[in-house]
């Protein structure tokens, strides 16, 4: 497949005809099966601390906000990775903040066991950690890193990225060096933080595919009204300003399907935030071939508050469980077995056979695209989607 160049990744984005869009998600679509079948995965997500030395303008969690505070013990974090199991997840994210109180040793020794005592996969979501943190805890058995880039311009970057004392913070570079170590990687966006342009966008994107990333998770930007992004009067980008709504999200899911065929991702959370009724099938149709149910036990998982109204911190793991794996089905796939990487998902989620209902459930919707030709607005556009679907 020939990659889009960053004149098409830029009309994509500025696109607003319903007809064009829905060929979109569909190229996206189709894309997604062939690359990576019809398997979705899930990733069981532990929130380990909400502490975080940094001070990012778009999140919940940064040190400046007076929150309660958590660090969860080792026996939680394990007990977790055993839940993981027991509903059938092949992969254990584990996420916090960027807290140097989770130090380096005893983490790893938590990897260590739960690699013993589990098949699971282990992900870290540990924000910008030394090289030799990090290496420790590729070593111990941690699989894969999940480091979001947050945008690609250096100027909107220093501007709500904030760095850590007098330590730099070059996200793509810790990710390059991260691969060299042999972790899988993956990184992100969010789509619509005040300042991001249409062009900063399609620069992200193209920089996924640069990057060659395992896993790119892109959301929208929830605005939290106690951090420097959140206030009323934040200065935008005005009209090249990226709306943060969910038909850019899906937009940005299907153009990184379409330049990142093989990669693992995930309908976010943030996604079901902005859209409880179906944000997540709307992901898994543009593109999106992972779910990441949150495992983190309560009370901690309502003190994780990265923006507000997050979907599912009212329900426990068992209930997303049951709730994401009806979802799957009724859109026709089903739930990928094992770890799921890239490398060795492949071919566990694709065995290259296609059912009948599959093929049956994706003609429709290519017949209909096909005869639609329409101009409405952008408003419109995601309405049409909706009821396509
Ligand atoms: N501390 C680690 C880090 O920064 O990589 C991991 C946790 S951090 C909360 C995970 C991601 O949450 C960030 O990379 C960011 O993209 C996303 N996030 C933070 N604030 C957000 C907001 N207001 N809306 C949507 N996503 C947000
Ligand atoms: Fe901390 Fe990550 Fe939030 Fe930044 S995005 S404040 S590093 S938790």
């Amino acid at each position: 497949m020939q990659r889009l160049t960053h004149e098409e990744i830029l009309g994509w984005l500025q696109e607003t005809r319903p007809a064009q869009l829905d060929q979109l998600f569909a190229q996206a679509d189709q894309a997604r099966h062939d690359n990576v079948g019809d398997a979705v995965h899930l990733r069981g997500l532990v929130e380990i601390s909400n502490y975080c030395v940094r001070q990012c303008h778009y999140c919940g969690l940064r040190a400046a906000r007076t929150t309660p505070r958590y660090r969860m013990n080792r026996e939680e974090i394990v007990a977790s990775a055993h839940k993981c199991v027991e509903l059938g997840f092949g992969t254990l994210v584990i996420q916090a903040g960027e807290d140097f109180g989770i130090e380096a040793e005893w983490l790893a020794g938590v990897i260590r066991q739960i690699k013993a005592e589990t098949p699971l996969a282990i992900t870290l979501s540990l924000g910008e950690r030394l090289l030799d943190e990090l290496r420790l805890w590729r070593e111990a058995g941690a699989d894969r890193y999940l480091l979001r880039f947050e945008t690609s311009d250096p100027e909107l970057y220093t501007a709500i990225h904030p760095l850590r004392g007098a330590t730099v913070s070059d996200r793509v570079e810790l990710l390059r060096e991260m691969r060299k170590m042999g972790y899988e990687i993956g990184s992100g966006v969010m789509a619509g933080i005040p300042g991001q342009t249409y062009e900063i966008l399609a620069r992200d994107i193209e920089l996924f595919a640069d990057l060659d990333l395992d896993m790119v998770g892109i959301g929208p930007f929830i605005a939290h009204p106690e951090t420097p992004l959140g206030a009323p009067d934040v200065a935008t980008a005005g009209e090249e300003q990226v709306p943060s709504s969910e038909l850019m999200v899906l937009k940005a899911v299907a153009l990184t399907r379409l330049v990142c065929p093989e990669a693992n991702l995930p309908a976010t959370t943030a996604l079901a935030t902005i859209n409880t009724v179906d944000g997540r099938e709307h992901g898994l149709e543009s593109g999106a071939n992972v779910f990441m149910p949150i495992l983190t036990p309560s009370p901690y998982r309502q003190m994780y508050q990265i923006y507000p109204g997050k979907a599912c911190v009212d329900e426990d793991a068992t209930q997303c469980n049951h709730c994401l794996r009806g979802r799957i089905q009724r859109l026709n796939r089903y739930v990928g077995e094992g770890q799921g990487g890239r490398k060795s998902g492949r071919g566990e989620a694709y065995n290259g056979k296609e059912t009948a209902a599959h093929a049956n459930a994706r003609q429709p919707l290519q017949g209909e695209l096909a005869q639609e030709e329409s101009s409405q607005p952008a408003e419109d556009a995601l309405s049409l989607f909706v009821v396509l679907r």
